[in-house]
């Protein structure tokens, strides 16, 4: 057995066997719809689940295979399919897995998309959803029934930042044999290593961290257990879920920087956090290292760093006319969805009309601290504090 690579060490190795007499480090971007069999026989012989050779350019080329076998190793797992988004990744998982008759729950902060889909396969194609509190840990184990087939998690969720104890749902789930799925976007891969926690599927939104860009859609499922992966292998050839070679090439290149880039985006927005923790204006900081995210004792025991995206509450007596003020003063920060690329980004959001419980009276703000320096990040919003009166 050879000795495990350092994450740094492999995220700049590639894999990739270029034809004979060259040798460079990029792997090659090949377009291809059509692929080309030698013969008949070989045709006949050929199988689009086997991905030891090529089919059709849906089912892989050396470009995409070469980006699934190395988000797997990042992920410690074994198996990689490309999505063209982190959106379509989760429809794939759902449409794999889950059938009329069957239930799926999802944590009540869930990404808000992946809520709106498993609403509208319960509305319209016979799968029940509930939702759970995402801080409910082994307690899960009551609202697992027979026609259970899926559990989502997130860690940390989208917008509201809490931290679940996933070995704990992952505990539950299995002792009553359903399938547990994280979206694990916020740690890139990076900083969260699922399957050693229990989990039977991961899902990256690529768009994010790995990209780096701002520049592209892109998404992955990864697993280590064959039969899930040729679940979900069938869904994406039934759904024809292709991705451009050009991205994936755009992704490929992104890797090598990935974890420089993540670990900047974190030290940069920690000190933000705890610089926004001792402001008047600011109720709770809801950053998975402070004390003030629920979850965050989870986060500390089984994480090993944390992203740039975290949120603010303010204090109640500003209303959303004030904090939208304070929004639009921002200058470095600009207004946008999405987050992981260089530029920092903000977003208020309505929490009452997201979630069935959400109590806080404070408007909440999500922050994507980018790679501009921190000081001038800092400098940007306290002269928007000053617009909030
Ligand atoms: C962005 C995001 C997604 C979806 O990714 P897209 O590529 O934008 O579809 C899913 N989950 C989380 C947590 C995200 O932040």
């Amino acid at each position: 057995m050879t000795e495990k690579k350092s994450l740094q060490t492999l995220l700049t190795t590639t894999d990739y066997q270029p034809p004979e007499g060259f040798a460079a480090f990029p792997a090659a971007i090949h377009h291809a719809s059509t692929v080309l069999f030698k013969d008949v026989a070989a045709m006949r012989a050929r199988h689009w689940q086997d991905k030891t050779a090529y089919t059709y350019g849906l089912h892989g080329t050396p470009t995409t295979f070469t980006l699934e076998a190395r988000l797997a190793e990042i992920e410690d797992g074994q198996y990689c399919l490309l999505a063209p988004s982190g959106l379509a990744a989760i429809a794939m998982i759902d449409l794999a897995l889950l059938k009329s008759g069957d239930e799926v729950l999802l944590p009540d902060n869930v990404y808000s998309p992946n809520r709106d889909l498993a609403n509208w396969l319960s509305r319209d194609f016979g799968i029940g959803v509930r939702y759970y509190d995402p801080m409910l840990g082994e307690a899960i184990a009551e609202l697992i029934t027979d026609h259970t087939r899926l559990i989502w998690t997130e860690a940390p969720g989208s917008v509201s930042m809490e931290v679940p104890d996933i070995a704990a749902i992952c505990r539950a789930a299995h002792a009553r044999g359903v399938v547990v799925a994280l979206d694990n976007t916020w740690s890139a891969g990076i900083a969260f290593k699922a399957f050693d926690h229990g989990v039977d599927i991961v899902m990256q939104a690529l768009t994010k961290y790995q990209s780096g860009g701002s520049d592209i859609l892109m998404g992955a499922v990864i697993t280590r257990e064959k039969s899930l992966n040729q679940k979900i292998e069938l869904a994406h050839m039934r759904l024809g879920m292709g991705v451009s070679a050009d991205d994936v090439y755009l992704v490929l290149r992104g890797l090598a920087t990935m974890k420089l880039r993540f670990d900047a985006h974190d030290k940069s927005a920690r000190q933000i956090a705890a610089w926004l923790k001792q402001r008047p204006e600011i109720a709770r900081v809801l950053h998975p290292a402070l004390t003030d995210c629920p979850g965050h004792a989870n986060w500390q025991r089984d994480f090993t760093g944390a992203a740039g995206l975290f949120s603010v509450i303010f204090d109640a007596r500003y209303s959303e006319a004030q904090t939208d003020c304070f929004v639009d003063s921002l200058k470095l920060f600009k207004i946008g969805y999405s987050w992981g690329g260089a530029n920092s980004l903000c977003v208020p959001y309505r929490m009452k009309t997201m979630r069935t419980d959400w109590s806080d009276a404070g408007q909440l703000i999500r922050l994507n601290i980018g790679l501009e320096e921190t000081h001038d990040l800092i400098a940007d919003l306290e002269q928007a504090f000053s617009h909030l009166a």
